[in-house]
């Protein structure tokens, strides 16, 4: 049995949008669920690379900044990338 999200009402599985409320129901599968996390994590790897990028240009306890540098960057593509293809599997 589905139930909205948004109001709790009982879906049946043919609905693709609450009879109640009208929202979108979304069908989580466990590979967009391991899809949404990966891209969450991707989110904070990111975050804690562009954050050592910019400590690496004040401290030297750091890896190099072109290192730091290189590793937002890939990171920020393949975050990109993932969230992309996040989208399409929603469509
Ligand atoms: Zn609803």
């Amino acid at each position: 049995m589905i139930r909205c999200l948004d109001c709790n009402s009982t879906l049946t599985k043919e609905e693709t949008a609450c009879f109640t409320c009208g929202a979108t129901v979304k069908l989580v599968s466990a590979q967009m669920v391991f899809g949404e996390r990966f891209a969450s994590f991707l989110k904070f790897a990111f975050l804690g690379s562009g954050v050592l990028t910019i400590a690496s240009l004040f401290f030297d306890a750091t890896p190099s900044f072109a290192k730091c540098l290189t590793t937002t960057v890939v990171l920020l593509f393949v975050r990109s990338s993932a969230e992309q293809m996040l989208e399409r599997k929603k469509g």
